[in-house]
């Protein structure tokens, strides 16, 4: 199946994101979210975005007209009922994301793909809201999402061959690389990179070393270009921590065991860069 149309739901950072570099790979967007102000807040978002590219010499203000041209406004998922694909990137909500997908099922063609931009919650689980589990599968793109070239796609328990060789040609008309993962906690990135961040934590809660001390032996010593401790405070600590859980909960295995102080400080609320403080001082940037 060509992939012509498609919706994005969920217009926050990820979602104008998608919505971006699908419509610059000539692709239909419908971009939904709840309330008008959220969509136009995603969409002033991508044209900033593509104002700078066109600052740095990498675009021509036509190409940014005719991205623009293939974004259709939302607020309602009846808006899906002519696309081939539905990326959903609302928020980390298990409840949410089966309300959207039980509508979703009900709303889309039979032949439309319902693919989700979860960062940690079980494909498999979210697929079986619907009587369509063969046609949905995980589509993790990373953060910001118009420079990091990585698409884990993630296949269910019964996500189809045919399905996953669709949306991995997708990703490569969107410009990014697509690498096969099966449904696992973490999955695969943040299974190996969350629980590094959190040795790393470990590492100052034991007095191992400062911050700056655990960061500077990663980037000298492993040839990091940032610190683990650095980028724990870059994704958020509340996220760190959650994915964590994550792994915990889904492995019943006490290597995944989140470190005490990194669950003191997302109880004190230091979250990192978003909230000002986090293992660094943010409060003058
Ligand atoms: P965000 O808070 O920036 O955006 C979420 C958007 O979803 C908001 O605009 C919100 O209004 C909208 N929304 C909430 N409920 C909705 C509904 N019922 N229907 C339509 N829209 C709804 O969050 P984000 O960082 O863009 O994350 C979105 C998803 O992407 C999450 O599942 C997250 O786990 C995943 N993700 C995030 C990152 C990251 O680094 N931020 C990376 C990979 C995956």
């Amino acid at each position: 199946m060509d992939i012509k149309k498609i919706m994005v739901v969920g217009a926050g950072q990820m979602g104008g994101g998608i919505a971006q570099v699908a419509a610059q790979a000539g692709i239909t967007v419908v971009l939904n979210d709840i309330k008008p102000e959220f969509v136009e807040k995603g969409l002033g978002l991508i044209t900033k975005n593509l104002d700078r590219n066109i600052a740095k010499g990498k675009l021509t203000e036509e190409d940014k007209k005719a991205a623009l041209s293939r974004i259709i406004k939302s607020t309602s998922l009846e808006d899906a009922k002519d696309v081939d694909v539905v990326i959903e990137a609302a928020i980390e909500n298990m409840a949410i994301k089966a309300e959207i997908f039980k509508t979703l099922d009900k709303v889309t063609p039979a032949r439309a793909i319902l693919a989700t931009n979860t960062s940690s919650l079980p494909i498999t689980e979210i697929a079986a809201v619907t009587n369509r589990p063969a046609q949905v599968i995980g589509m993790h793109f990373f953060n910001p999402v118009p420079v990091m070239k990585l698409v884990e796609i993630i296949r269910g328990i019964a996500t189809s061959d045919e399905v996953y060789k669709t949306i991995e040609a997708m990703t490569l008309k969107m410009d990014k690389t697509p690498v096969e993962i099966n449904d696992s906690p973490g999955f695969a990135v943040n299974r190996m990179l969350i629980p590094m961040i959190n040795e790393a934590i470990f590492c100052v809660y034991e007095g191992v070393g400062t911050p700056e001390a655990i960061d500077n032996v990663m980037k000298f010593g492993a040839n990091h270009p940032m610190g683990p401790i650095a980028l724990a405070d870059m994704i958020g600590l509340d996220t760190c921590l959650s994915i964590m859980d994550v792994l915990y909960e889904g492995f019943k295995d006490p290597k995944y065991r989140a470190c005490p102080l990194l669950r003191k400080m997302v109880k004190a609320g230091w979250l990192g860069q978003k909230s000002g403080r986090g293992f660094y001082s943010y409060a003058q940037k």
